[in-house]
Parts: C-alpha cells; sequence; structure tokens
C-alpha cells in the first residue's frame, strides 16, 4: 500500500508537506518502537490541549504514555477557563440578545424576556464537565495512565508527581513532553480579586450583570467576553494601548470590526494606557486612563475591570532550571521544529512555547510530538493555523495580512465579497461583513484569507484547507459550492481575486 502511495507521488509531485510527513510517519512506524520495560515511553506534563492530545496520539501509537495534570481536571485552560467556557456564554448571550432585539423583525414575538444568570453559568458548567470528564473516558479507551498532581521534572528520565491526596510518586520514563500552558499575565499594579477586578476566569463566572465595565485590552479575550457582559446588559468600553483592536488582523477587517462593536454599543479608546484600577469604598472601582503617548488624565468609576492584557507560559515548579532546560527572553521554552529541548529526551509544546497560543495549534503540536518520539516524522504548518473572534458577526483568519504580504514584498492580488449580496446571508438575515482573500500576483496561490461574517469560523476551514494544499483562488472558485450557502461567499471572493465576481 505504502510502495502503491510512494509510486504515486511520482506523477503528483504537489503533495503537501503533511502528507509527505505522513509517508514518512508511517515507514517509520511499520519498523515498530519497542517497548522492554515497566518504564513509560512518554509522561507528559499537563492535560491541556496539547498535553492530552498528545498522551492520546502517543498511546494510539503504541507508547507506554502517562499524563500527569494538577488542576484536578483534564482539558487545561482551554476545557476548563478558556475556550469552552467562553463559547458556552457567547452563545446563550447571543440568543438572548437575538431574542430581545431581533426576534420581533423575523416574525416572532414572545413575552418578556429575562434573564437567568445562574443557569447560565449552570449551562456553561454543563458543558465543561461533559467535555473534561470525555477525555478521562479517551484516556482510559486509549489505555492511557492519569496522574493527579502537580509534575516536576527531577531529571531527563523521570517526573516526580506531588498528588492532590499528599502522595509523592516518581515516574519513570524514556521521554518527557511539558505541556504545561499558560496563565493569565497581571498588570503591574493592579490586583485581581477575581470579584470586581477580574481575569478572563473570574469574567467567566460574574455573579451579577455589571452596570459598567471596562475591559483593559482589545485583543480575542476582551473582545469575546466583553461582548458577553455587553449582551447582556453591561456597557462596556474597551481599553487598548494599540491604535487598533484584534491581536494582530488584517488592518481592513479591524475597521470593519471596530464599527460593528461599536454599533452594537460598545465604547472603544484606542492608544490609551491604563494608569491605576483600585477598589473603592463603594465597592466599585476607580479606573484611570491616560493617551498612550501621555496626557491629560480620564478617571471613571465602574462596576468590574476585566484585565485582559496576554498570557504568559507556566513554568515555575517545574525543574527546568535544576535539568538545565532553556527558557527565552520571555519565559518560553526554546524548542526546535521537532519540539526538542536542548535536554535530550525533553520536548515541549502548546502555550508554553513559542507561537499563538491557540488550542488547535497546542493540538497539532501535541500530536506532531507524539510522532516525532514514535516514528521519527511530525508535521505542523504554521502558515496554515487559523485565528477566530467567537463575537457575532465572528472574524476569522488564516495566513498573511494585507500588510505581511506587502512587507514581505510579495506581489499579491486581492478579492473580496461582502455577505450582503450573499442570498443565504439575506434569508437569514443575517449579512453583515466581508471577505477578503489575499493570492500571490503570479502564481495565485491563496496567501490569506480573512473573513468577517455569520459562520466565519466555521467557513475559515475552507480556507486553511486551500492554504494547505497550496490552491489557487481560481481552483477554489472553479470549486462548485452548494446554493444556497454561506461558503458560495468564500467562492465569490476567490472568482473576485482570479477575475469577477458573478453576483456584485
Ligand atoms: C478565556 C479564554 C478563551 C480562549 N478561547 C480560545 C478559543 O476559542 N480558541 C483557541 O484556540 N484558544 C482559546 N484560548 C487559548 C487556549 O485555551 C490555549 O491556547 C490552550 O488551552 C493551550 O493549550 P496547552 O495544552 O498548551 O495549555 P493549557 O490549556 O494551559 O494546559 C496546561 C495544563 O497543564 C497543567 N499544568 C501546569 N503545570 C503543571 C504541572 N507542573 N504538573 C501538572 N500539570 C500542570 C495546567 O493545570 C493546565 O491544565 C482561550 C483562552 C482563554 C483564557
Amino acid at each position: 500500500m505504502l510502495t502503491h502511495v510512494l509510486s504515486r507521488c511520482a506523477v503528483k509531485p504537489a503533495l503537501s508537506t503533511a502528507h509527505v510527513a505522513r509517508l514518512s510517519l508511517r515507514a517509520s512506524l511499520a519498523r515498530g518502537y519497542a517497548s522492554s520495560s515497566s518504564e513509560y515511553d512518554v509522561v507528559i506534563v499537563g492535560g491541556g490541549p496539547g498535553g492530552y492530545v498528545a498522551a492520546i496520539k502517543a498511546s494510539q501509537m503504541g507508547l507506554k504514555t502517562a499524563c500527569v495534570e494538577g488542576r484536578g481536571a483534564l482539558g487545561g485552560t482551554c476545557l476548563n477557563v478558556g475556550c469552552i467556557p467562553s463559547k458556552s456564554l457567547l452563545h446563550n448571550s447571543h440568543l438572548y440578545h437575538q431574542a430581545s432585539h431581533d426576534f420581533k423583525s423575523r416574525g416572532i414575538e414572545i413575552g418578556e424576556i429575562k434573564i437567568n444568570l445562574p443557569q447560565m453559568l449552570s449551562a456553561k458548567e454543563k458543558s465543561v464537565k461533559q467535555l473534561t470528564g470525555g477525555i478521562e473516558l479517551l484516556f482510559k479507551k486509549n489505555k492511557t495512565d492519569y496522574h493527579k498532581g502537580w509534575g516536576k521534572i527531577v531529571s531527563p528520565t523521570e517526573v516526580s508527581v506531588a498528588g492532590a491526596d499528599g502522595s509523592n510518586t516518581t515516574l519513570k520514563t524514556k521521554n518527557i513532553i511539558i505541556a504545561t500552558g499558560s496563565e493569565v499575565s497581571p498588570f503591574p499594579g493592579i490586583e485581581v480579586d477575581e470579584e470586581v477586578i477580574v481575569s478572563s476566569t473570574g469574567a467567566l463566572s460574574l455573579q451579577k450583570v455589571p452596570e459598567k465595565m471596562i475591559v483593559i485590552g482589545g485583543g480575542v479575550i476582551g473582545l469575546e467576553l466583553g461582548s458577553v457582559w455587553g449582551r447582556l446588559g453591561a456597557e462596556v468600553t474597551t481599553v487598548e494601548y494599540m491604535d487598533a483592536i484584534g491581536a494582530g488582523m488584517d488592518a481592513d477587517l479591524a475597521k470593519t470590526f471596530q464599527k460593528t462593536l461599536q454599533k452594537q454599543g460598545m465604547k472603544f479608546k484606542l492608544s490609551t494606557k491604563v494608569i491605576s484600577a483600585k477598589k473603592n469604598a463603594n465597592g466599585k472601582v476607580d479606573v484611570v486612563v491616560e493617551a498612550a503617548k501621555g496626557g491629560k488624565q480620564e478617571s471613571f468609576e465602574v462596576d468590574v475591570v476585566l484585565v485582559a492584557i496576554g498570557r504568559r507560559p507556566v513554568t515555575k515548579g517545574l525543574g527546568l532550571e535544576e535539568v538545565g532546560v532553556e527558557v527565552d527572553s520571555k519565559g518560553r521554552v526554546k524548542t526546535d521544529s521537532e519540539f526538542k529541548t536542548n535536554v535530550e529526551g525533553i520536548r515541549a509544546i502548546g502555550d508554553v512555547i513559542t507561537g499563538p497560543m491557540l488550542a488547535h495549534k497546542a493540538e497539532e503540536e501535541g500530536i506532531a510530538a507524539a510522532e516525532y518520539i514514535a516514528g521519527g516524522h511530525g508535521h505542523v504548518n504554521y502558515g496554515a493555523v487559523p485565528s477566530v473572534i467567537y463575537t457575532y458577526p465572528e472574524v476569522a483568519w488564516v495566513g498573511k495580512t494585507e500588510a505581511e504580504a506587502k512587507a514581505a514584498g510579495i506581489k499579491y492580488k486581492i478579492g473580496g465579497f461582502a455577505f450582503a449580496a450573499n442570498s443565504r446571508a439575506k434569508t437569514m438575515n443575517d449579512y453583515e461583513g466581508t471577505i477578503k482573500i489575499i493570492s500571490d500576483a503570479e502564481t495565485d496561490r491563496i496567501l490569506g484569507a480573512h473573513i468577517i461574517g455569520p459562520n466565519a469560523g466555521e467557513m475559515i476551514a475552507e480556507a486553511v484547507l486551500a492554504i494547505e494544499y497550496g490552491a489557487s483562488s481560481e481552483d477554489i472558485a472553479r470549486t462548485c459550492h452548494a446554493h444556497p450557502t454561506l461558503s458560495e461567499a468564500f467562492k465569490e471572493a476567490c472568482m473576485a481575486t482570479y477575475d469577477k465576481p458573478i453576483h456584485s
């Protein structure tokens, strides 16, 4: 079979790098990975999307695998206090907002609409519990050992586990993967109490809808959580040091996105720095800001401040210094392209290393690291890692922004298509937003795709696949898309890139 596939490579040289890595890995696995002793082949420290996925993959490939997790539940930041609870709140707050402001125009009349916040929070908890419990089941199914406790690397072949029950176990292993993730970056001088001055974790569990809320940081997490509380009735002001929101998204999209959020009632103070935020005698928070370049200060009294200025890697107490694992100036574990640290047998993946702090990036690295250990080959295409902001409408992008293409000296073409000209979006009465495609001027290969609009987070998968397989905009434009679907807008944007769209 392998020979058959390899012989096809000869006639079809345009195999993706992922495909080539897969073929090499299968060839290596055919040679086998022998585990002779009772020690582990791999011990993974951290059970987030990087760690638990690496653990399952390693087990599936026949490696004797253990995962050490200290927080008492698998799934890491993502499942416990990140992607999953935030998406539950985003979805349900959107439904509430839609029922309050949009249903009538759609011909749906209902009585008084009220928020039951405890119920909304418990629906969120339920989704978290179901998913974290599901990973435990997957561990059992794949015969992955789960050690509950905090891990410390004692030597390149030993991890000690301080169990919640006071036990102390040492696991012997041939390989270690550090997957300890990230934590909220503190704002110097601002004390988070998770009640009125909250991090993203506290913002997922506010017991009351604040009247006024300030979000420090106009990145993905701040905008998502600001949207949740804004939809539920809070007056939300986002304070951002930079002159644009959206954490590095394409500049055109960032402008459209900001206008859209403003229409929804979110206020912005860009190019502004927060000087202080302190709890006052009324139990509220006094916030002082001034222009980033200096000037007159402004003060506000608000009910809640969300500090969302970023995340930092977790390496404290892990024993890195003792075993000599190097970290960079930002505290991230240094790795090579195979996720190897400078210490033989120790690798690292996910938020604790360089790259975007995203769950799917951590998962890809988890799979690749397990594959490197088992068979010597793995694959992550960092040029095809999508980003999504799950606001309404959603924003999603992959590949190069226009500014990046320009800075790289690439000659490029741009094509666009507005959802207002898409029939499905019209029937849904949900047509705010646009798609922007950037392709190479000479080869027409897609370099980047940027979407703001309904279901952008799902639609971006088509662009990711296109980039992974080196598709041109014409390839997509000539691919039949079902009608009437939102994805026709993507096809039309590609038509606009290589030639002309039909419907605008
Ligand atoms: C509010 C919020 C929303 C987010 N939304 C999204 C989203 O929609 N999409 C997306 O892609 N990303 C999102 N993220 C980011 C995403 O959660 C992270 O990128 C992802 O969880 C990183 O995975 P990881 O496995 O590297 O680390 P983590 O998920 O941080 O997991 C690391 C785990 O290691 C454990 N650990 C640490 N040290 C030790 C030790 N010594 N011993 C044992 N265990 C240890 C920790 O307890 C933790 O459970 C969001 C983050 C936040 C905060």
